[in-house]
Formats: C-alpha cells, sequence, structure tokens
C-alpha cells in the first residue's frame, strides 16, 4: 500500500482571491481537510466549490490528532492541511502533525501562498536580504521588554505578528528598546479594504498608533530595521557603562547614566551578568 500524502496548503491573509489555482486542485482532491477552526475555513472552501469532510486540528488536540492522521495517511489518504489564515506552522499550528508524518515516511508537500509576514516584509521597504521572524511577542510586559531588550543589537531586520488590543503597548515598548530613531514599518491589515503599510521611526508610528485610531484597528505586522553599526556601538558602550556603574548605583540609575553618557536606549543596557535580561517591573 502507497501511503498517502500530506499537502500544507496556504490559504488567504484576507482577500478571498488569494487562493492558488493549485491549492483549490489540492483541497479538491483531498480525502480529508485539517483545519484550525472549521467555521472558519467553510466559508473559504464554499466559495471555491470544496465540500469535503473537515478535521478540527489546533494547538490543544493536535498531539492527540496526530497519529490518528498519519495512520490515515499511512493508509493511502492523501489529507491537506490549512489554518485559519496564511501559511499553516507560521505562528499556527500544524507542526507537529508535519513532524509525526515526516517521522513516520510520509511524503509532506507543501502548496505556498500567503503569509502575513513575508506579504509584509514585501512592501516595508526596509532591508530585507537576511531578517529575523520573531512572531508574537510574550503578552506579559516584563517578559516582552526582555525580549525586546535582547533584540535590541540583532543586525538583521525583526518581523513581529501584533494584535489591536497590543499594538499601542508594543510599539511603545519597541521605542524603549531600540530607540525613537530605529526605522520600522506598520503593516496592516494586509490585502483587506482597510490595508495600510506605514514607515517611519519607531517614535512616529508610535505616535500614530496613539494618535489614530485607525491604526489599532486590525491585524498587524511590525517591522524593525535591525541595529546599524553606530547603533550597535552604541550599545555596546552603554552596556560596559552599565556593567561599571551598576557596582556602585542602583540598576535604574547606572542604566539612565550609562544611557545619557553612550546615546543607547536606556531599556537595553539592563543585561544581567548571567544571560537573562532584567527589566524594571
Ligand atoms: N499563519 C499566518 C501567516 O502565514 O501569516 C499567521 C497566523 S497568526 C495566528 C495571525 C497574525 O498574523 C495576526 O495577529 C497578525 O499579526 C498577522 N496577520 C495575519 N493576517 C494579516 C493581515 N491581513 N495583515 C496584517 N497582519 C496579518
Amino acid at each position: 500500500m502507497t501511503a498517502g500524502t500530506l499537502h500544507v496548503v496556504a490559504t488567504p491573509i484576507g482577500n478571498l482571491d488569494d487562493l492558488s489555482p493549485r491549492a483549490v486542485a489540492t483541497l479538491r482532491a483531498a480525502a480529508a481537510i485539517c483545519c484550525e477552526d472549521t467555521r472558519h475555513s467553510r466559508p473559504l472552501l464554499a466559495r471555491h466549490g470544496i465540500d469535503k469532510p473537515l478535521v478540527a486540528l489546533h494547538e490543544h488536540n493536535e498531539d492527540a490528532i496526530a497519529a490518528r492522521l498519519v495512520e490515515r495517511l499511512l493508509a493511502g489518504e492523501d489529507l491537506a492541511l490549512v489554518s485559519d489564515a496564511g501559511t499553516p506552522l507560521v505562528s499556527d499550528p500544524g507542526y507537529r502533525l508535519v513532524r509525526a508524518a515526516r517521522e513516520a515516511g510520509v511524503r509532506v508537500s507543501p502548496v505556498p501562498g500567503a503569509c502575513a509576514a513575508i506579504a509584509a516584509l514585501s512592501v516595508a521597504g526596509l532591508p530585507s536580504d537576511r531578517f529575523c521572524f520573531e512572531g508574537f511577542l510574550p503578552a506579559k510586559p516584563a517578559a516582552r521588554r526582555a525580549r525586546l531588550a535582547e533584540l535590541a543589537t540583532e543586525p538583521r531586520t525583526l518581523v513581529f505578528y501584533e494584535s489591536a488590543h497590543r499594538i499601542e503597548e508594543m510599539l511603545a515598548d519597541a521605542r524603549m528598546a531600540f530607540g525613537d530613531a530605529r526605522r520600522a514599518a506598520l503593516a496592516r491589515e494586509l490585502t483587506k479594504l482597510f490595508e495600510t503599510v506605514l514607515d517611519g521611526d519607531l517614535a512616529m508610528l508610535h505616535e500614530r498608533a496613539c494618535n489614530d485610531a485607525d491604526q489599532r484597528r486590525g491585524e498587524f505586522v511590525v517591522i524593525v530595521a535591525g541595529v546599524g553599526d553606530a547603533a550597535a556601538a552604541r550599545l555596546a558602550e552603554g552596556r560596559r557603562l552599565y556593567a561599571r556603574l551598576v557596582e556602585h548605583l542602583p540598576p535604574s540609575q547606572a542604566a539612565k547614566l550609562a544611557a545619557e553618557l553612550s546615546g543607547a536606549p536606556r531599556k537595553a543596557l539592563y543585561v544581567s551578568e548571567d544571560r537573562g535580561l532584567k527589566t524594571e517591573d
């Protein structure tokens, strides 16, 4: 018996016409379609005349269900995997199923298409030859700030996903960690009716999000330029000064002084001796 194939199929991130003819053909030919939320995928499938059994596969049941799906694949069925929007596995479920299928020797084949990170990168006007996909930052402020501080010296362009209810806080924290002047872009509602792509420095983008309610609605990709050579040198100097000053001063005073002397963003200076990054809260 020849095993079937697991087709990993990208779906639109907004505009429903962004489903490729090959994606439609693959979904039509599959024995069943695994989707995150069957209620969400059904309208897209119906629009393309696809009427197949749907299997719900989400982060809470993926481990449990992957083994059964691999059995079906081994028995010769072709299955398709989609997520609510864009490319499965990119900040979406599917990794465990793909790994289980590959471990069982099942062929896993992509049907590429929309991905919000790549779509945003393609219009941001920031260096895109090397980039670092960070997905969603931690929801808790202290963990989010620590992660951003760790990324302050990253030379590659950074790509983040963010939701409407945290975009303002995220931009405020990014501004603190990377400095007001760092170049960035805010890609909102890509391929949808109210698509906007703003670019400028982080101070400008944060102020825009604070003052314009539209810029706090919808779905966002935030792209931040990597640290340049001059900024990297300021950060290195700031961290060196902080390490010396914190031996004699409370951390907040040491960071304030080191930031003033070096020109580096204050929040990026809280590097602890071991590896973690300290934040104020
Ligand atoms: N798998 C998807 C992909 O390939 O892009 C990403 C899924 S992730 C759960 C959803 C996040 O992607 C949103 O919170 C937002 O940050 C980003 N996103 C999805 N669609 C978007 C769009 N049309 N415009 C801007 N960002 C979008």
